[in-house]
């Protein structure tokens, strides 16, 4: 399987980063060995001073698919979760100054956290059937975000990423991060949530 992440999704977010809001999807991958699944704790990497969370609504595929259009988008995802993006925001500064890829600031073991999932038709939704989800640290919430506030709504995302990669049953989609982004430090407590469901827990050590 593999992650893949769309990066700067939400406006917001772009500003506080001084990034620009890009035109198209901004999509990285991340290897299956960056799963951390199951509630285990995430172990704060030797490489990096700096280690940002960045909570995103996650979609699970469940058909194989290439060129799939918006339209049937839908038919390809009937459990989402969420999940945090762990970014070496110093690591990747560098590889954005020198004008590299960010792999090693993005994609390094156990940096894609997965929450547990939920059958779509059980997701809260709201009247216009947007997902509200959240992200506290140490009981504190951080990060606020909906899919009403996504640039490329989660088909387009599906439509957009299978003109270039095959989707396979199995892979995740991280849908991007809302504003809100912030360090880790080892003793902190991660826990995510779709509406008032807790869906992600987390421990940094
Ligand atoms: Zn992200």
């Amino acid at each position: 399987m593999k992650v893949i992440c769309v990066g700067r999704n939400y406006a917001a977010h772009a500003a506080e980063l001084n990034n620009p809001v890009p035109t198209t999807p901004l999509l990285f991958m991340k290897p299956a060995t960056a799963v951390l699944k199951d509630g285990k704790p995430f172990f704060f990497p030797e490489f990096s001073k700096d280690i940002h969370y960045e909570v995103e609504l996650v979609v699970k595929i469940c058909k194989s698919g290439k060129h799939i259009e918006p339209k049937f988008a839908h038919k390809y995802y009937q459990e989402v979760s969420l999940g945090i993006d762990f970014t070496a925001r110093d690591v990747q500064e560098a590889c954005k100054a020198a004008g590299h890829p960010w792999e090693i600031a993005k994609a390094f073991d156990n940096s894609a956290v997965i929450g547990q999932f939920l059958p779509i038709q059980e997701v809260p939704k709201d009247e216009k059937g947007d997902i509200a989800f959240s992200l506290q640290k140490n009981g504190t919430t951080v990060q606020i975000g909906s899919t009403a506030d996504m640039i490329t709504k989660i088909d387009e995302l599906i439509a957009f990423a299978s003109q270039y990669f095959t989707l396979q049953v199995g892979d995740l989609i991280y849908t991007g991060t809302p504003k809100g982004v912030g360090p880790i430090a080892i003793g902190d407590k991660l826990v995510g949530f779709i509406g008032d469901k807790t869906l992600l827990e987390c421990e940094i050590k």
